[in-house]
């Protein structure tokens, strides 16, 4: 028998490090151990979930043949079928839905279980060609991006590897300890180099703030409040590099005269935090230009999170951080990628006047309630490929009525049976990242990959693009990009970019995208008109944009406690899941314990609720069983479940995100994972 080999790959996950690996393929053609490849960033570590992938390549609940459901929706009862027979029925039910409905009765449906540009956009493909109903693509980054963009106006910021030569490291509403590993390894250079401070700003003690120099537990949603106290205090004691503001920001003396009453003791009330604490992190800041700023994707998840985005944004614009080398902020990186996906999104093609469904509101969608539809036909066909709404959605009980529905037909593309391909009339077995070609940038760096198969498709497991074309085939859809393999899709998105061929970048490793000093800290000028904007122009940014504050402020927007709601609930990622992926591999499973809810001491004894019990959380929405963990580490008043768990491992059979809302945040639309108003009772 030959020696395993090792092959390159490079990760598709929704994480913003997009890590280079070595993978080896073992003699029986199956996945072994996966380990870090060198790039300019990472260093070769990668995270442990990613290194035991065997467990997910090869995991024996893995769809390995198209199925047909035969059992109530959602029992999960299928049968096997043939490819043919599956393709031909979905494009029949396709067609007939649209006969009778129109076209956008069709809803394609994605979002990033694979990153890469080929597979990930594959049904907008079809979605265009077709002219299906659109997406807003709102689960996610859509609240953080109208935020930053609201004063930055670029989706970009300084190189992360930058942050080894700060003098002070700010991680605000992140935990890149669970979710970002290398931005640690980062850290601890500057702290071992130079002496450089850590400040994490979270509500509870998460592995990054268990780091931290000074941690700042604020409540929920008061981000802007504290933005806005230390911003005073840079003003109030000649920290604020007026020079600089005079040179890259709109209205300094207007915002100067706003933050006037916006002291720390005002936001003290607010935040929860000592009036002491926020003035030893505002000196700290406003005394150290080489300031690293992180803006993590936490604080965004809130309906004030556009907002408090933007609050927290200013401050770099206010010390002029940004002017030198380890000073600035950072968001994500993807702007910085010059790619053309005029092929990988099929943007040759006339663009349908149709309406675009918000991804967030698929409970309200399905169920057609209020303005979900936008005054269109109901969906009455779908296809999912890389999401999982059934579980990641807010407003479980409402997604899963949807998801019932008789007259919806469901086809469902998945790697594993999920809560979503459970509810499925028809479930395709789909290739993992190491079954198929792909093109990844990142939102974490600047380095353009691609990876080539590593091993055959498991089963008759199948690439999103090769599904897509047979159905477009099928369907009578017409586009260049349906003729070409995976490979030929990346070859012809590389070369319309004007980027290196395929085989330049896998010989070199990657392609190098990152943007110059002067562009990553806009010494030519912010976007927009070439400034920052402490005054936003919201309304650009959303329809519903206007009614947020003229100038950063705290917007008294979120779910706020009461008398019979008197918790708030966030609900962050656990360091062993990356959202629903990972959720079912057993050492994942068995690193990550329980569905768990983290309160704090004093008010579990307050509540007479002890560690290991039973507690229900619950709201108008629904409630959800889970087993309590006191602590300190967590502000009171609030409750934490970290996730995304498959919702049969909670008590009753039901997730988190049934107590969630998805009423649209302003000003785009998104979803407000970690602002909720709670009970908690014992069990
Ligand atoms: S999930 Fe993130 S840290 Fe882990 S291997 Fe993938 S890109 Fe790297």
């Amino acid at each position: 028998m030959t020696d395993s080999t090792t092959h390159f790959s490079v990760c598709p996950h929704d994480c913003p490090s997009a890590c280079r690996l070595t993978v080896e393929r073992r003699p029986d053609g199956g996945v072994g151990r996966l380990h870090g490849a060198a790039m300019p960033y990472g260093d070769g570590v990668i995270c442990a979930k990613v290194a035991r992938y065997a467990e997910r390549v090869h995991h024996p609940d893995r769809v390995t043949v198209p199925l047909r459901r035969v059992g109530p929706k959602g029992a999960g009862l299928f049968s096997p079928i043939g490819w043919d027979e599956a393709l031909d029925e979905i494009a029949a039910r396709f067609a007939e839905a649209a006969g009778r409905f129109g076209a956008q009765t069709v809803w394609p449906y994605f979002y990033a279980g694979t990153m890469g540009l080929v597979q990930n956009g594959a049904v907008n493909r079809l979605r265009r060609a077709m002219g299906y109903s659109g997406q807003d693509k709102t689960i996610c980054a859509s609240i953080a991006g109208a935020g930053w963009m609201a004063g930055v106006g670029a989706k970009w910021g300084i190189d992360v590897r930058e942050m080894a030569g700060s003098d002070l490291i700010v991680i605000w509403g992140a935990n890149p300890a669970a979710t970002q590993v290398h931005l640690m390894g980062l850290a601890a250079q500057a702290r071992k180099s130079r002496g450089a401070r850590l400040v994490v700003v979270d509500p509870y003690r998460t592995a990054t703030a268990e780091k931290a120099d000074l941690h700042l537990m604020l409540r929920p949603g008061t981000d802007a409040a504290l933005a806005l106290a230390v911003m005073h205090v840079l003003f109030r004691d000649g920290l604020a590099d007026r020079g600089y503001m005079a040179r890259y920001t709109d209205g300094a003396g207007r915002l100067e005269a706003h933050l006037r009453d916006r002291s720390p003791d005002w936001a003290a009330a607010i935040t929860g935090l000592p009036a002491q604490a926020i003035e030893q992190f505002a000196r700290l800041y406003g005394t150290t230009k080489r300031s690293f700023l992180r803006v993590g994707y936490g604080m965004s998840r809130s309906r004030n999170g556009a907002v408090n985005i933007h609050a927290v944004s200013c401050l770099p614009a206010v010390t002029g951080a940004w002017e030198v080398r380890g000073g600035g902020a950072l968001l994500s990186a993807s702007g910085g990628f010059a790619i053309d996906r005029t092929l990988v999104e099929a943007l040759d093609l006339p663009a349908p006047e149709v309406r675009s469904l918000d991804m967030s509101r698929i409970g309200a969608v399905l169920c057609g309630g209020g303005d979900a539809l936008g005054g269109g036909p109901p969906v009455t066909a779908m296809l999912v490929q890389s999401s999982n709404p059934a579980t990641v959605a807010p407003e479980t009980a409402q997604v899963w009525r949807g998801l019932a529905r008789d007259d919806l037909f469901l086809a469902v593309h998945e790697q594993m049976m999920t809560q979503t391909a459970r509810f499925a009339d028809i479930v395709l077995p789909a290739t993992t990242f190491l079954e198929h070609a792909d093109l990844y940038t990142s939102y974490g760096h600047g380095f353009l990959q691609v990876a080539r198969p590593v091993i055959d498709p498991v089963g008759a497991a199948r690439s999103n693009h090769w599904v897509v074309g047979q159905l477009a085939a099928r369907l009578g859809a017409r586009h260049a990009s349906f003729a070409l393999d995976d490979m030929a899709m990346v070859e012809g998105c590389l070369s319309a970019s004007g980027l290196p061929p395929a085989a330049d970048i896998l010989a070199a490793g990657w392609h190098d995208c990152s943007l110059p000093f002067d562009r990553a800290h806009f010494l030519g000028g912010f976007g927009h008109d070439g400034r920052f904007r402490f005054a936003p122009d919201w309304a650009a940014l959303g329809d519903a944009g206007a009614v947020l504050p003229a100038l950063p402020d705290h917007a008294a927007l979120a779910e706020a406690a009461d008398a019979d709601h008197p918790f708030r609930l966030i609900t962050p990622p656990s360091r062993h899941f990356l959202n629903s992926s990972f959720a079912d591999t057993p050492t994942s499973q068995k690193l990550a314990g329980r569905p768990t809810a983290l309160m704090h001491a004093d008010d579990c004894r307050r509540l007479g609720l002890e560690s290991g019990q039973r507690v229900r959380l619950g709201n108008r929405r629904g409630t959800v069983v889970v087993h309590l963990q006191e602590t300190k580490g967590i502000a009171s008043g609030v409750v934490a479940v970290e996730g995304v768990w498959r919702d049969e491992c909670f008590v009753e059979g039901i997730g988190v995100n049934c107590l969630i809302g998805a009423d649209p945040v302003l000003p785009a639309g998104g979803a407000a994972f970690h602002d909720c108003a709670i009970w908690v009772r014992g069990e």
